[in-house]
């Protein structure tokens, strides 16, 4: 296992190994437990577009900022829509989406080398990945369900950061965090048609079970679509955990029939 699950103070989240080794940040993946939402919410949403009460959802995001060790008030959100645009955050962004208001929308990446800036994105299934070059001090999340990872949004988070901070692909450190396996996610040929058109193969990460359904394994397709930029293979971490198959530690989409709270992932530059 490359992971642990931390609790502090009743929340409890997942760290990963190789991030926790690096002292110069800070991070974590939620899980359900530790919050205050109710019935299908239950307890730790974080799904600002969900429909949990508002105030429930800002009592979440502060116990699972605070648990990970992160300012509520300097969290930059993202504003996710199964695109590809990836923002760069500024000092200027401290605290856009809970206490100062966005003004960006259609973000489904964020990039800092701001120190003590927190970034958030978020997931119920979707894949979700963080970066960290630990050479120029960078960090970044991305949002990737399956349109993201046909649009290799990974990559282009790399890309980004050679541009913005001449980060080396061979320096980025990327966890694939918790997300649908391929043991749950069964997706129909239109699917497949779209990675069968942007990359260059498929079979290692699509196993066809007939009568037009395949199974579609996400964390493999985006190890791929990062590798191609220049990741190291040991420097891609993947966490094997299917949101689909532990429901009772994750929200699942797909599992719970699209009626279910959303996780979050944090990573914040010390
Ligand atoms: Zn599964």
């Amino acid at each position: 296992m490359n992971y642990k699950i931390v609790e502090k103070e009743g929340v409890q989240f997942v760290a990963f190994n190789p991030l926790e080794e690096m002292s110069f940040i800070k991070h974590g993946f939620s899980t359900r437990i530790g919050g205050v939402s109710k019935s299908n919410f239950t307890q730790l949403n974080l799904g600002r577009k969900t429909d949990d009460l508002p105030e429930n959802i800002i009592e979440n995001t502060k116990r699972f900022s605070t648990a990970v060790g992160v300012k509520f008030e300097d969290l930059v959100v993202s504003d996710q829509i199964h695109k590809d645009k990836i923002k760069v955050v500024t000092e200027e962004d401290r605290g856009k989406g809970f206490i100062k208001e966005m003004d960006f929308d259609s973000v489904d990446a964020l990039i800092t080398n701001s120190r003590g800036i927190p970034l958030i994105t978020y997931f119920a299934d979707c894949v979700p990945l963080y970066f960290v070059d630990p050479v120029k001090k960078a960090v970044g999340l991305a949002h990737a369900g399956w349109p993201g990872t046909v649009l290799k949004i990974g990559q282009k988070t790399v890309s980004k950061m050679q541009k913005e901070y001449q980060s080396k692909a061979e320096d980025i450190i990327v966890v694939i965090g918790p997300s649908i396996g391929i043991c749950c996610y069964e997706v129909s040929e239109d699917v497949i048609n779209k990675f069968n058109t942007d990359f260059t193969e498929t079979s290692s990460f699509v196993v066809s079970k007939g009568g037009g359904k395949y199974m579609l394994d996400l964390w493999e397709a985006n190890r791929i679509a990062l590798k191609e930029i220049g990741v190291l293979d040991r420097n891609i971490i993947v966490s094997k955990i299917c949101t689909g198959c532990n429901t009772d530690l994750f929200f699942s989409h797909r599992k719970e029939n699209g009626n279910t709270g959303r996780m979050a992932s944090i990573i914040q530059l010390v």
